[in-house]
């Protein structure tokens, strides 16, 4: 026991007068005592039990229950049996006082005491509880090193006393050191080192002879037991982690490896098995499995809403077709990407005939829905997936063909006239046909960057016009192709 747990000892006081409680308390705080107190029995008890003192200051007449009462029941408990415990009395009886030491009391003080009497035989019982904790443990280090000692001597008579050393090393480790006896039937434990003790919270004591699957407990089914089973069968090292539990119950993972050794003549003598508590790697994995799957979540999340913003951003409302930002943007990138290809861009833009006029008879609810089927027939005249149909203005549509010659472009146009047509939405005002009808200008170009995008969407532009001007329900082309 090291000076700062004798400074810092921990004791409890239980008396029934609070005055008395207080006083010894200020006495014991002074000389650096940890000091709880308790103000009858039953409080005494719960306080052992959350915290065991070094020392018990026990008044005889409690409350609830009595000190002699108290006493009994800490010296039944085999954990609390070693408590010292001096009684506090307020006469000098000598009945009681042997009544007293028979129960298993250290001391007898009673009051008025002499605070310096008090306090010397407060340190006397300190010092030799403290004492006697650390023989105890010295006693039980001693045993552990018998016990490896005698096991290590066991494996090779060739070990000297210096395997003192391996003790020391054996019982530094944090892991868990366990041998089991392969000659006996059902490998019995022969030795288990501190590490083990502190793991599992079962002492040397108590493992010595059992065979280690009463760390499982009931949790049996587990398919690393019929690994180590064939590993045993055969003869061979494995390495598994196991769910394991504790002397408390608690749950642990242990990672084992498990190790035969043998004689000289190759015999399997021992088994060795070194096991690491990795509970919290466990959980650590488990930790950030949740993370990583909250985090792919949110990027599904995030990608679908991106996915959204970019509709948004780039679709017409109306329509559903791409809207005038997107066919801007689309038109610069394609002129760029086929300048560096060398490949031909062709656009048309079309306008439908007549419009206003049916916007003035059918309302401008049905020209919108006039709008949403023109659309839709230019959309799916587009056949190819880089083809962008989007609506260029109120009643006029555009469709970029990228990589397409005149020839194809023409096809496209042709196509969208004729399907509308086919279509026949009524318009009864159209000076064209009874139904309605476009007109579009069809335009391909080598783009390069020496020209700019929008000189070539004017001349297509004035295509369309010509159509217009033709009579409408048809396409002008320009070619303006080099090669
Ligand atoms: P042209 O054959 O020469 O193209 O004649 P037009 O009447 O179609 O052409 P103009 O440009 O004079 O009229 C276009 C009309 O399109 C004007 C407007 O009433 C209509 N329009 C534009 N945007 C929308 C819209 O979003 N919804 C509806 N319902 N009508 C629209
Ligand atoms: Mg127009
Ligand atoms: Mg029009």
């Amino acid at each position: 026991m090291n000076t700062h747990k004798l400074q810092k000892a921990n004791i409890l006081i239980v008396d029934n007068q609070i005055d008395s409680l207080k006083l010894l308390s200020k006495i014991l705080e002074e000389q650096d005592y940890q000091v709880r107190q308790a103000i009858d029995g039953e409080m005494a008890l719960i306080a052992v039990n959350t915290e065991i003192p070094d020392l018990i200051i026990l008044g005889i007449n409690l409350d609830k229950v009595d000190g002699y009462q108290v006493c009994e029941k800490i010296k039944k408990q085999e954990k609390m049996s070693d408590i010292p415990i001096i009684f506090l009395s307020n006469f000098d009886d000598y009945g009681q006082k042997i009544k007293a030491l028979q129960m298993g009391a250290i001391d007898y003080i009673i009051k008025p005491y002499q605070q310096k009497e008090f306090l010397a035989r407060v340190n006397n019982q300190i010092n030799l509880s403290l004492k006697t904790q650390q023989l105890k443990e010295t006693n039980h280090n001693l045993e552990q090193k018998l016990k490896l000692i005698e096991v290590s001597q066991q494996f090779n008579q060739k070990i000297p006393l210096e395997s003192y050393l391996l003790y020391e090393a054996i019982a530094a480790t944090n892991n868990s050191i366990v041998i089991t006896d392969a000659t006996a039937s059902d490998y019995p434990i022969i030795y288990v080192n501190p590490g083990f003790e502190t793991m599992t919270g079962y002492s040397l004591e108590e493992v010595t002879g059992k065979n280690c699957r009463f760390l499982q407990e009931s949790d049996r089914q587990q398919p690393q037991l019929e690994e180590i089973r064939h590993c045993l069968q055969q003869g061979q090292p494995c390495h598994v982690t196991l769910r394991n539990y504790r002397k408390d119950g608690s749950l642990f993972w242990n990672e084992m490896s498990l190790s035969p050794i043998k004689d000289e003549s190759g015999k399997i003598i021992y088994y060795l098995a070194v096991q690491t508590d990795v509970t919290d790697k466990k959980r650590a994995n488990k930790e950030q499995q949740r993370y990583e799957a909250s985090l792919q979540k949110m990027n599904r999340e995030l990608h679908e809403l991106n996915r959204k913003l970019y509709r948004l951003a780039n679709m017409d409302g109306l329509t559903e077709v791409a809207n005038r930002r997107c066919f801007d943007e689309t038109l610069e990138q394609e002129w760029r990407r086929l300048s560096r290809e060398k490949k031909p861009l062709s656009l048309i833009l079309g306008d439908i005939d007549y419009f206003k006029r049916y916007n003035d008879n059918y309302g401008h609810l049905g020209g919108d829905d006039c709008l949403k089927k023109v659309a839709a027939t230019i959309a799916k005249a587009a056949l190819r997936p880089a083809d962008l149909v989007a609506r260029y203005g109120g009643e006029e549509f555009a469709v970029i063909l990228p990589d397409t010659p005149y020839e194809g472009a023409k096809q496209v146009a042709q196509r969208i006239l004729e399907s509308l047509r086919r279509l026949r939405i009524p318009h009864q005002v159209s000076d064209v046909q009874p139904y309605v009808t476009m007109s579009l200008g069809v335009g391909t170009i080598n783009p390069s960057l020496e020209t700019k995008a929008t000189c070539f969407v004017d001349q297509v532009d004035e295509a369309l016009f010509e159509a217009k001007k033709q009579g409408r329900d048809r396409f002008k082309g320009v070619d303006k192709q080099t090669s």
